[in-house]
């Protein structure tokens, strides 16, 4: 895992103890970015199989770095958690977002936008009454917008968690389970948590055509989350074989490379007009 780390933060690989010199630099970096225009957010079409086309979008947050260009999230999201900065940069995406989704639904374009709550961010008693504040600020319904979360929140503080996704669930918003699969799982939450989807994380996906136990786990997830009335999402769908392999195991929405790549909203919306949206 330090290996993996030190490949991950490749600009920021030394000396990253929290309170380091380069640790307390990277953050004043980040903080400054909130503020200004250096962080971006893409988008990454989710096909729905059942409609036959776009339903929604997956925010991902990129930083345009003066000096050492585009970063991708894994560079600095886990830094961010373990500051106080991932609330005040996830509150930032989520205005974004939110603010493009208002624009697309305005064009009649009927596009969900989903947004990545790490546990430090949902498990913020404010965080309802933040989004209850968007929501009247932009006019998009809450039902066009999605929060993806992880089991990590509900290993931190599951009674928090699941009082704070009540309340969003009752908002209308809905809620995903991200990279189901790879936590330390507890199905016994699982029948708990107001989610509507389960995202199958892409490390199952991505082999699936190679692996048998990687297409056992991907058909047992979909047929889990199927009896518990959910709608199951495969991410890392890299080629036809595995969308057509995934459509044939009655997998509901389909997001990966093989469609597309996280977007800028120009490039998105271009995207959306040759794919027949
Ligand atoms: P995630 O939520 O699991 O997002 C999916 C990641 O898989 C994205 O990486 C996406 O670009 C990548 N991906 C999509 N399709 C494929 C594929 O076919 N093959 C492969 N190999 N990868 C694919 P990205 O954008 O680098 O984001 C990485 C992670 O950073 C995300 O994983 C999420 O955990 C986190 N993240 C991104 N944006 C935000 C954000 O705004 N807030 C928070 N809290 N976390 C974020
Ligand atoms: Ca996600
Ligand atoms: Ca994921
Ligand atoms: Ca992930």
């Amino acid at each position: 895992n330090a290996k993996q780390n030190t490949k991950r933060f490749a600009v920021y690989n030394k000396e990253m103890e929290k309170g380091s010199p380069r640790h307390i630099t990277m953050m004043g970096e980040l903080r400054h970015a909130i503020d200004t225009s250096e962080l971006m957010v893409y988008y990454q079409p989710k096909v729905n199989l059942g409609q036959a086309r776009v339903s929604s979008v997956e925010a991902l947050v990129r930083w345009q770095h003066p000096e050492h260009g585009f970063l991708s999230p894994d560079e600095f999201i886990p830094m961010a958690e373990r500051t106080g900065l991932i609330r005040p940069l996830t509150i930032w995406v989520l205005n974004t977002a939110l603010k493009q989704g208002e624009q697309w639904y305005k064009k009649g374009l009927k596009i969900g936008v989903a947004v990545n709550l790490s546990p430090a961010a949902l498990l913020d008693t404010e965080l309802p009454n933040v989004i209850v504040g968007m929501l009247s600020l932009y006019e998009i319904p809450a039902r066009y917008i999605a929060l993806e979360v992880t089991e990590g929140s509900m290993i931190k503080d599951p009674d928090l968690a699941l009082k704070i996704l009540n309340r969003l669930a009752e908002l209308g918003i809905k809620i995903s389970i991200d990279d189901f699969g790879t936590g330390y799982s507890s199905l016994a939450y699982l029948k708990k948590l107001p989610a509507k989807e389960l995202k199958i994380d892409k490390s199952f996906v991505i082999d699936m055509l190679e692996s048998e136990s990687d297409a056992v786990i991907v058909k047992s997830i979909i047929d889990l989350g199927h009896n518990l009335s959910m709608k199951v999402v495969a991410e890392g769908v890299e080629n036809k074989e595995t969308a057509m392999k995934l459509k044939a195991l009655g997998c509901d929405i389909l997001q990966g490379f093989y469609f597309s790549k996280a977007l800028d909203h120009e490039a998105l919306i271009h995207w959306l007009g040759k794919n027949g949206d």
